[in-house]
């Protein structure tokens, strides 16, 4: 089932994206080459808490943290630890759930350690595109295949692979609520966008094969072929006149 969200709702899910992406940007300052993965995993969680939030994850079906940090290889879902210490020329990503007054926020953000190579930049870039793309397809009317034929477009006009094994997600009172937001797809097919739909957009994008394995944590997902991946995210609401990313300062 699909809930559609008021427009008081829609702004309690502002609020708690706008602390997702706070603690993100806390991150990401403190990101860089000699800091563990479970450093920045407590940073977020003290700018979640100062902020009257709660991280999401943390519990999520057991999952031990409150930031998911994927390093590399690593597409999503990587537990932070003291052992995973960043190092020169690394693709960072870094995805963050919270709650807020019984809402949930959703957004994820990939960047380099230092001083990164060509590869890692172009894939950053392209997924950053590919999440831009996706957003400019949300609106009253649009179909959900117009956002995964946008992110397909672009990682693969670029060369890159599209992970088809996790996907975007409806999101509110439940951290993932229907409809599934894949990240292909064709346009003008799937479910039609009716104001009130949050969807949280979360291209996953490879430098190589778009196959998956999961580390025996039961969580890690990695690229089947050890190659770089990258993933952005953003919580985007459909309005009667476009789209609101939501937790972004206007
Ligand atoms: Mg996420
Ligand atoms: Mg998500």
């Amino acid at each position: 089932m699909i809930v559609l969200k008021s427009s008081a709702e829609l702004e309690a899910m502002h609020l708690a994206n706008r602390v997702v992406h706070q603690a993100l940007a806390k991150v990401r300052e403190a990101a860089g080459p000699g800091v563990t993965t479970a450093e920045l995993d407590q940073l977020a969680e003290e700018v979640i808490r100062d902020a009257g939030a709660v991280p999401a994850f943390k519990g999520y079906r057991g999952f031990p943290a409150t930031l998911c940090t994927s390093v590399n290889d690593e597409i999503v879902h990587g537990i932070p630890s003291s052992r995973v210490r960043l190092a020169e020329g690394d693709l960072l990503s870094v995805d963050c759930g919270v709650v807020l007054d019984g809402f949930f926020g959703d957004a994820a953000v990939s960047f380099g350690i230092g001083d990164v190579n060509g590869v890692v930049e172009r894939l950053v870039d392209v997924t950053r595109q590919c999440l831009d793309d996706a957003v400019a397809q949300v609106g009253p009317g649009r179909r959900l295949g117009d956002i995964g034929a946008a992110v397909q477009r672009r990682a693969e006009g670029s060369g890159f692979g599209v992970v088809r094994e996790f996907v975007g997600h409806g999101i509110g009172r439940e951290l993932h609520e229907e409809p599934q937001v894949p990240n292909y797809g064709q346009p003008g097919r799937g479910q039609v966008m009716r104001p009130g739909l949050v969807l949280a957009i979360e291209p996953m994008i490879t430098a190589g094969s778009w196959r998956v394995k999961v580390d025996d944590d039961g969580w890690t997902a990695r690229t089947e072929d050890g190659k770089l991946a990258a993933h952005f995210e953003f919580s985007v609401a459909v309005t009667p006149d476009g789209h609101r990313v939501l937790g972004l300062e206007e």
